[in-house]
């Protein structure tokens, strides 16, 4: 058993219901269970900005599969969720987007598979809602969570109630 951390973003279509539609779904996984989830955030868009706003959250769930059968069954779940990738587009709009943030304390550098994910420390998105839920974490190679987040611009983020 592993904890891993789960980013999750969604901005078209009933963007909020697909993140805590996929937070369900992701304690629904095989041989997973949903250990804690952060409130839910709207975000600015980063990266391409001429897009909708953003749902975010992060979740920590424990799971026995390994990083690549996590990957892949977070990808078909964003499928589920009517995902489309569109390859010429980097960073678009999207129904559900699940990225692994971190797996145990592993560094992962596959072709498919880059864990940490490679922008978590600089994502206002993914930093504010792991600093509500898991301030004290440690990122390998970049320090607590808490301290992360104060390098990074939480400009427009908002909690989103219930
Ligand atoms: P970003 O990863 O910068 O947030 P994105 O989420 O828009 O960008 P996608 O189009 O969702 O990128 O994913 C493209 C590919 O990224 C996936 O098919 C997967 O193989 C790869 N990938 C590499 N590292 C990770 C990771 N840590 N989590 C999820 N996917 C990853
Ligand atoms: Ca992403
Ligand atoms: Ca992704």
């Amino acid at each position: 058993m592993v904890e891993a951390w789960i980013g999750l973003g969604a901005n078209l279509g009933d963007a909020e219901g697909s993140v805590r539609g996929a937070l369900r779904a992701l304690d629904g996984l095989a041989d997973t269970t949903l250990l804690r989830a952060s409130s839910l955030y709207a975000t600015p868009a980063w990266g391409n900005e001429d897009q909708p706003p953003f749902v975010n959250a992060v979740a920590c769930v424990q799971t026995t599969l390994p990083p690549l059968a996590l990957l892949h069954a977070l990808l078909a779940l964003e499928q589920q969720f009517g995902r489309v990738r569109d390859p010429s587009l980097h960073w678009g709009p999207r129904m559900l987007d699940l990225d692994i943030l971190l797996y145990a304390d592993q560094v992962i550098d596959l072709a498919e598979l880059t864990v940490p994910h490679p922008f978590l420390h600089q994502r206002a998105f993914v930093l504010v809602p792991l600093a509500e839920v898991a301030p004290g974490l440690v990122l390998p190679g970049r320090g607590r969570v808490q301290d992360a987040v104060m390098q990074v611009d939480p400009c427009g983020i908002s909690r989103l109630e219930g």
